[in-house]
């Protein structure tokens, strides 16, 4: 697996720069400075790549699952044969540490790979026997050809987690990662030819969202598209998709609330919660960026939060003792500035962070800054109810179990949610009762591949994960048979 300075499509097999031969700048975020190009794909790109997979589709479609098993697992295999390399890549890439890429990001890619082709093994379909007088069996089949698309927070581990069970349940793919994070999908297209997955069956096209991206969900042909992303794009997604009746699998924005009580486990509440708060530079969905703690205990959490978060160590990707690397673009760095500022102007107060750091060469031109911690907002402002997606948390004391839930139900989101407590009953009555499709009690980021993934309101539609996933990728088809 090599890097290129020319990142190229994969399509029918082959690497292939995009027809028109445009490229756009790939940027090391950390340095600031072009490091490599990518293909600036459009309609053409995509047609090319719809006919290789359509003419794989009849062959894979009917391989058998014991055959896509193997090349899937072969993937694999290969991925974390090459871990470094991976890991190398997406540090690169995205900015993120390289401990967390070799450690998470790359760990999981392959072990998707894994859960789908072994999972593929497993599926089964349903019976329903109409006593005395017929018998009904639904044929689970796959779609066809399907669009997966992807962010840049977490690239090859959300692009892996849509085409795994796209490629197990016997479709053929076209797929579209971020441009801002293109370099391990290119490299996942190499990997692809050595584990010897047939020309067509997944095709990788690079470029931009409104332009190669949009084509992929406008074809007429592509009958299915799973998406992870910003909810504005998902809802431009599903406008343009719905009314062509395509299947729709839409995973989008959070602002999760981590809920504290008093009677936690203060010390495993607290490092988990800076994890939760400023993994990948809080750049991931599932991070908690709306802290809510009783009370009685809000000071001491206050004080050991801030300490902790200013003990992070923000600075080179690749060393060993950073925490925290870059963030992934310039243009999201000032998004997430402007937050802060916002913040004030609301009337927040900042406790630490909040600033962009001055980085010695060759990280001069980088995107670091410090994580944040604010308070003294109300929980209905804009800071406390808009994505911001960096690492930017806001914490506030509440007194009683219903505050805390009016605070956590508060916003257009419904993605993931924390509670902190040692009383099961409250626990209970907590993931109960909250707006989310993930609620984590005494842990974060705690994930089986078998459970459902997914959020409520204008976090998506539909769940990711273990048998949804198949479901997803397949049409269910009733067969009634009388006696
Ligand atoms: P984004 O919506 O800007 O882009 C996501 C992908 O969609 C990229 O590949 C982009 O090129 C493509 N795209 C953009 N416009 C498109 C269009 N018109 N048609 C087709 N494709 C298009 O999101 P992002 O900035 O890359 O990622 C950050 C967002 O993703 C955050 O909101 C985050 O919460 C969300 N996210 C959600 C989950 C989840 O599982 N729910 C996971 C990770 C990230």
């Amino acid at each position: 697996m090599s890097p290129d300075k020319y990142i190229k499509n994969y399509i029918n097999g082959a690497l292939v720069p995009a027809i028109s031969g445009a490229y756009i700048n790939n940027i090391n975020p950390a340095t600031g400075k072009v490091y490599s190009h990518i293909p600036d794909s459009d309609a053409e790109d995509v047609q090319r790549a719809y006919e290789a997979a359509e003419r794989a589709f009849p062959q894979w479609s009917k391989l058998g699952i014991q055959k896509r098993f193997r090349i899937l697992n072969r993937l694999a295999d290969i991925i974390e044969q090459n871990l470094e390399a991976f890991a190398k890549a997406e540090s690169i890439d995205s900015g993120k540490p390289l401990r967390n890429a070799m450690t998470i990001d790359i760990p999981r890619a392959h072990q998707n790979i894994r859960f789908f082709a072994t999972a593929i093994l497993h599926f089964s379909s349903e019976s329903h026997h109409m006593e005395g007088n017929a018998i009904n069996f639904t044929l689970r089949q796959p779609i066809g050809v399907v669009g997966c698309i992807s962010p840049w927070n977490l690239p090859l581990y959300l692009f892996t987690w849509k085409i795994a069970p796209a490629l197990a349940t016997g479709n053929c793919v076209v797929a579209k990662p971020s441009e801002v994070t293109p370099m391990t999908a290119y490299l996942l297209a190499q990997a692809c030819t050595e584990a010897g997955l047939p020309p067509g069956v997944l095709n990788i096209v690079h470029g931009r969202g409104p332009k190669a991206g949009q084509h992929i969900v406008e074809h007429p042909k592509i009958k299915a598209i799973s998406f992870t992303g910003g909810t504005n794009t998902g809802k431009h997604i599903a406008a343009t998709a719905a009314p062509m009746f395509k299947k729709l699998s839409l995973e989008l924005g959070g602002k999760n609330p981590n809920i504290i009580f008093a009677d936690c486990d203060f010390d495993k509440m607290i490092a988990t919660t800076l994890k939760s708060s400023f993994s990948n530079n809080g750049q991931i969905c599932l991070c908690g960026s709306r802290v809510y703690v009783e009370r009685s205990i809000y000071d001491r959490f206050k004080e050991e939060l801030v300490k902790r978060t200013q003990s992070l160590e923000v600075g080179d990707p690749a060393n060993s003792l950073t925490d925290m690397g870059a963030m992934v673009s310039e243009s999201h760095m000032e998004k997430v500035m402007s937050y802060v500022k916002l913040a004030v102007e609301e009337g927040g107060t900042i406790l630490c962070g909040g600033e962009k750091v001055n980085m010695k060469a060759p990280f001069d031109e980088g995107y670091f800054m410090r994580p944040t911690v604010i308070e003294g907002l109300p929980y209905n402002c804009r800071t406390n109810q808009e994505e911001i997606f960096g690492p930017v948390v806001t914490i506030s004391p509440f007194d009683t179990e219903e505050e805390a839930l009016e605070y956590a139900n508060s916003t257009d989101y419904g993605l993931s949610s924390t509670i902190w407590t040692s009383d099961i009953s409250r626990a209970n009555r907590m993931a109960e009762a909250i707006h989310a499709g993930i609620v984590w009690v005494n842990c974060w980021l705690l994930r089986d591949l078998r459970t459902p993934f997914g959020g409520v309101k204008n976090s998506g539609v539909g769940r990711e994960g273990g048998l949804e996933a198949l479901r997803f990728f397949t049409e269910p088809k009733n067969v009634c048979i009388k006696y």
